[in-house]
C-alpha cells in the first residue's frame, strides 16, 4: 500500500496545465515550478488516500474533468511570488 497527497497531483496537473495554455509564467524551469508547487501546497488543504501500488493512475485521470477553483486561485499565487521572486539567475 501507498500513502499519496491527492492534493500534490492535482496541483501538479493544474500548474501544468497553466503553463500550456498561458504565458503567466515567466520560468518554466523545474526549479520555479517546484517553487510554485510548494507555495500553492502550503495554502491547500492536504488529501491524503491509501491506495493498491499502481491504483493511483485512476483517481489521477479524473483530474482534467474539473479544474478546482481553490486550486486554481492558490497557484496563481505561488506564480505571482515567483514571478516577482524567482529563486535563481
Ligand atoms: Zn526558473
Amino acid at each position: 500500500m501507498e500513502l499519496h497527497n491527492l492534493m500534490e497531483y492535482e496541483v501538479k496537473y493544474t500548474l501544468n496545465h497553466i503553463l500550456e495554455t498561458t504565458e503567466d509564467v515567466k520560468c518554466s524551469c523545474e526549479h520555479c515550478k517546484l517553487d510554485i508547487m510548494a507555495i500553492a501546497l502550503n495554502s491547500l488543504p492536504p488529501k491524503y488516500i491509501v491506495t493498491e501500488k499502481g491504483l493511483l493512475y485512476s483517481r489521477i485521470s479524473n483530474f482534467n474533468q474539473q479544474f478546482n477553483a481553490d486550486v486554481v486561485a492558490a497557484i496563481a499565487k505561488g506564480i505571482k511570488v515567483v514571478n516577482e521572486n524567482p529563486r535563481h539567475e
